[in-house]
């Protein structure tokens, strides 16, 4: 998938498949392999460990690469961002180094708002009428 066709399948995402990839995402599990990549000199892959201090960061299997979960769904202006929000980062000889980076950007923080608010508005829909009504279905359903 290309820089563009990753921006604009974020953006053609409802609500309700930006919430299952925010809260759901693939998540490698302790048996998989992943695959490695010949980088300065050697053989170099993803750490298992790789978001225990990023819990942003997500896996993609695909494409071999993390991507930070916040700036793939909600970064704006996103037409020159590229590694963690438009493509896949799997510069491992550098992951640390540019992880660092990608957290102090401005434009990160304003995504990891906007995905706490769009979290929110997921997780406490109560005053929203469909959900009343919803609820009211279910508890007659339960009778
Ligand atoms: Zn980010």
């Amino acid at each position: 998938m290309s820089s563009m066709e990753a921006s604009s399948t974020a953006m053609s995402l409802n609500d309700q498949q930006r919430y299952n990839l925010l809260t759901n995402h693939f998540s490698p599990s302790q048996n998989y392999k992943f695959k490695p990549v010949f980088q300065n000199g050697c053989n170099r892959r993803c750490s298992r460990n790789f978001n225990t201090a990023y819990p942003w960061l997500v896996f993609s299997d695909c494409q071999n690469g993390v991507f930070c979960i916040h700036c793939a769904l909600f970064a704006k202006n996103r037409s020159k961002l590229n590694q963690f929000v438009n493509s896949p980062f799997n510069n491992w000889y550098k992951f640390k180094e540019k992880v660092e980076i990608h957290a102090q950007r401005p434009y990160h923080r304003e995504s990891v708002l906007a995905s706490q608010a769009f979290n929110d508005k997921m997780t406490n829909p109560s005053s929203t009428l469909p959900h009343i009504i919803n609820r009211e279905l279910e508890t007659e359903g339960n009778n």
